[in-house]
């Protein structure tokens, strides 16, 4: 069994590994080739850099910080009614 995949192999899947569609097996070894491969890490980080691909791929933004601050004052004021 060949855990760790190519650079190949891992630009070819990247789209996949960002989408999680790949099998557990395939997303370690890729997980795992991205930590040790500058190349493939920039590779990811270019994709991630697009936009429109990465709201598709990675979902909804972190919550702005302001955001944040009136949802925790809203749970403050409900918390004292
Ligand atoms: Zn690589």
């Amino acid at each position: 069994m060949r855990l760790m995949p190519s650079c190949h192999d891992v630009q070819m899947e990247l789209t996949e590994y960002l989408e999680g569609t790949l099998p557990l097996r395939r997303r370690l070894g890729i997980w795992l080739h991205l930590r040790l491969c500058r190349v493939c890490a920039g590779v990811l980080r270019g994709l991630r850099a697009l936009p429109l691909l990465a709201r598709q791929l990675l979902g909804p933004a972190e919550p702005v910080p302001d955001a944040a601050l009136r949802a925790l004052a809203r749970m403050q004021q409900k918390q004292s009614d």
